[in-house]
């Protein structure tokens, strides 16, 4: 017996030590010269790891510390879960409703309609962006065009998420030069919405030194100066209040060839299955709109329920 709990005569698995899970063939490979069962967990094999460095009554302290937190954590998680699930739920039968009462009172838009989107809703507050907020942006701008001009050309550029999202901003541009009614339909939607993602974008707006070289390519006569003159011009007087910098009352402040890839190549997932199911539409027609007053990444929030604010029909053609 290695140990006392878990390789006993018992014929059942090993378990981990500190998240309790059955250990598979692979968790098993990495057990060597232990005297001890963990799983692959970075978290569990850091907790375990301290088995050696420590006395027993430390350890035995240190260890069901760790299992407390990890079982909260669990407890969290699943209780997240089950509200996703739950509130899923509880709002595509909200929608159903109000799409039946739209049909009701207005039996002609039956006719037509090729597609039911939920879109989340931006924040609105103004305020005027305090000071430390825009030094902070001018100075991750000024930190990304010096790195950017220390380079010959973006390929040098280590393939980040930057990268991907350029590459997915191309097919998106193909995509839609296949199909414009989609951009449009995709336009009207964020316009109707107001940035219910762009809460993230901070005092960075997803800038990133792959957005300042591949400007740089572009226009090649343009230079460090002129590049963060440019930048800085377009800090809005008002900016929403806890969002991107640059999400003002008209949308983003920044035109989009100024805009990070990660920007201009983002849909949520409603517009991302919307454009799926209409790619090959040319004319899209009417869609029922219904808008919920939660950002997208609050859309799960436990404490703020996700309202229905609007549900309209559109008519793109
Ligand atoms: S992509 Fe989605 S969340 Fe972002 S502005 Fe458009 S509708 Fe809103
Ligand atoms: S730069 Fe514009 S599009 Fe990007 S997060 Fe900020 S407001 Fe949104
Ligand atoms: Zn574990």
């Amino acid at each position: 017996m290695e140990n006392g709990i878990t390789h006993s005569l018992s014929l059942s698995k090993p378990l981990c030590e500190v998240c309790g899970y059955t250990l598979s063939y692979l968790d098993s490979l990495q057990l060597k010269d232990v005297d001890y069962s963990v799983c692959r967990s970075f978290d569990c094999r850091r907790v375990m790891q301290k088995k050696n460095e420590m006395s027993d009554w430390q350890f035995k302290s240190h260890l069901s510390f760790q299992q407390k937190l990890l079982r909260d954590q669990q407890e969290k998680e699943a209780s997240r879960r089950k509200h996703i699930v739950q509130a899923t739920s509880r709002e595509a039968r909200e929608n159903l409703a109000i799409i039946e009462s739209i049909i009701k009172d207005r039996p002609d838009v039956l006719e037509g309609i090729q597609q039911v989107v939920v879109i989340p809703s931006g924040l609105s507050k103004l305020t005027i962006p305090a000071e430390e907020r825009v030094n902070k942006y001018i100075e991750h701008l000024k930190q990304i065009i010096f790195e950017a001009s220390e380079l010959s050309d973006a390929n040098e550029i280590i393939q980040d998420q930057h990268y991907d999202a350029h590459t997915r901003q191309l097919q998106l541009e193909q995509k839609f030069s296949k199909n414009p009614s989609l951009k449009s339909l995709s336009d009207q939607l964020c316009a109707m919405c107001k940035g219910g993602c762009c809460i993230s974008g901070n005092e960075h707006a997803y800038l990133s030194v792959f957005t300042i070289k591949t400007l740089m390519d572009t226009n090649p006569h343009w230079t460090v100066t002129d590049i963060l003159d440019l930048y800085i011009s377009h800090i809005s007087a008002q900016s929403v209040q806890n969002s991107c910098i640059n999400q003002t009352e008209n949308g983003c402040a920044l035109p989009r060839n100024l805009r990070s890839d990660i920007c201009n190549a983002f849909y949520c997932d409603p517009l991302k299955s919307c454009q799926k199911n209409m790619i090959d539409q040319k004319n899209i027609g009417k869609v029922i709109v219904i808008q919920r007053s939660n950002t997208y990444s609050s859309r799960f929030d436990l404490d703020v329920e996700n309202k229905i604010i609007n549900a309209t029909v559109i008519n793109i053609k």
